[in-house]
């Protein structure tokens, strides 16, 4: 059977699932310390508004939006405020953050909800929308878009469609098929709470073909409700906004434009469950589900993990690393980023963490001449000429390399992924972008 997608580029990089696919979400054990990146979003970092030595409550408010494009930050465990310090993100910022500590002695007090609100579908948009605000939900597919900026779109860019996004197309990671397998139902109401937001009457989940009893889930979590499950056709970055929007509605999202620009809310299924549950139960985004998975590390899982536990006791709780661990990566290996230090903390966008084994984990210190073969134009999905991208940012002439839509580049690593000459195309891109505006 053949399945939609977008038509320009695509790769097919070995997608590794089985590691973890078939493994249940687990719960691992609440931490006795959390460190809470004040900035775990796309916008202003949030203003600490707890102080040191104060007591905590699980799901308090710690740190405060600091304007609209922000989101609040909550203490994930019960305890004190322990200290105020920076720490070293994975894209190699530092970032300050709270660290809150639970006394040995002491019980782990979890989360409880607030309040029931079983009609939360007949709540007013400004209402739901003011819950998903508080409950701090970004999107957690990595992209960390604040959620209520993303839906409280202009008034000349009305909105026709919100499409989940199931695709989990990066290799290795599994944590939205589980989700999707496992609580289907909270994911679709996620969904209804965001077509009721929009005042849109249609709505879609797209899903990648290598995830079959996923589709079948969703199909019977979405019966009677105008919802349609689309299943795609498996290709690298199916599950990019663009890729995703061409692939299900055949709209093309103009350059330098947003999903909002053809009349689209895109959400990750992660984000959808937190929104479920941020607008029944008032609970915010304070846990998440990671695949912890790779070749390098001994017992790869699914875990629902406390935002702000350090990812060293994920990979303990996975048996730990292998002899032959070489690189440890945030997100996926096509788009993910190396951690530098294992005691980064878990955000609300760190979706995987995969160890892959050192012979897999070459870097691009050797590369070579461009020899013009044109496989980087063929894969790049925004048919850009990443050569040209490349050639310049690798001469400092970042201005050329403008000119060649350098911020069109969302950064898929299709185009290194497939060079024969071994040249860090999507390293020398990000390069360029931090020396141009765009
Ligand atoms: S990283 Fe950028 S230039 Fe390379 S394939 Fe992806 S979008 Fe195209
Ligand atoms: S794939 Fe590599 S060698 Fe081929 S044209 Fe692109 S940059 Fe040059």
């Amino acid at each position: 059977m053949s399945f939609t997608t977008f038509q320009l580029g695509g790769i097919h990089p070995p997608e590794r699932k089985e590691l973890v696919a078939a493994s249940a979400i687990e719960e691992m054990k609440s931490p006795q310390k959390v460190i809470i990146p004040l900035s775990q979003h796309i916008g202003a970092p949030c203003k600490a508004s707890v102080e040191v030595g104060q007591e905590v409550k699980a799901g308090q408010v710690i740190g405060a939006p600091e304007g609209f494009v922000s989101a609040a930050v909550h203490s994930s465990i019960g305890g004190k405020v322990a200290a105020f310090e920076s720490v070293l993100m994975p894209i190699g910022r530092m970032v300050p953050a709270i660290v809150v500590e639970r006394p040995a002695n002491r019980q782990d007090e979890a989360w409880h909800p607030a309040q029931d609100d079983k009609d939360y579908l007949k709540r007013s948009p400004d209402e739901l929308k003011s819950r998903i605000k508080a409950a701090g939900i970004v999107g957690m597919g990595g992209a960390t878009f604040p959620t209520h900026v993303k839906i409280s779109p202009p008034k000349e860019k009305p909105i026709d469609a919100v499409i989940i996004n199931g695709a989990e197309c990066e290799p290795y990671l599994c944590a939205d098929h589980r989700v999707m397998l496992e609580s289907p139902e909270p994911v679709i109401e996620g969904l209804k709470i965001l077509m009721t937001v929009l005042g849109v009457s249609k709505g879609y989940v797209g899903i990648e073909a290598n995830k079959p009893d996923a589709v079948e889930r969703m199909l019977e979590a979405a019966k009677g409700a105008n919802i349609e499950v689309r299943t795609l056709q498996i290709k690298y970055p199916q599950g990019a906004e663009k890729m995703l929007i061409k692939s299900i509605l055949d709209r093309e999202v103009p350059a330098g434009g947003l999903p909002m620009d053809v009349g689209v809310v895109v959400q990750n299924v992660g984000t959808a469950y937190a929104i479920y549950e941020a607008c029944r139960y008032g609970k915010p985004l304070i846990e998440r589900v990671v695949s912890v998975t790779g070749g390098g590390v001994n017992n790869p899982k699914n875990l629902r993990v406390k935002v702000g536990t350090p990812i060293s006791q994920l990979i303990e709780s996975c048996g730990g690393l292998k002899s032959s661990a070489g690189k440890v990566i945030s997100g996926g290996p096509m788009m993910g980023f190396a951690f530098f230090d294992l005691n980064t903390p878990v955000t609300k966008g760190t979706s995987g963490i995969v160890v892959l084994e050192d012979k897999d984990a070459t870097g691009n210190d050797k590369y070579y001449n461009c020899i013009r073969c044109g496989r980087c134009v063929e894969a790049c999905p925004m048919g850009l000429m990443p050569l040209m991208l490349s050639l310049y940012s690798e001469k400092g002439h970042y201005a050329d390399a403008k000119d060649y839509k350098l911020f069109d580049c969302f950064e898929c690593g299709s185009c290194t992924y497939v060079c024969p000459a071994n040249r860090p195309i999507v390293q020398q891109i990000k390069l360029a972008k931090t020396q141009v505006k765009p």
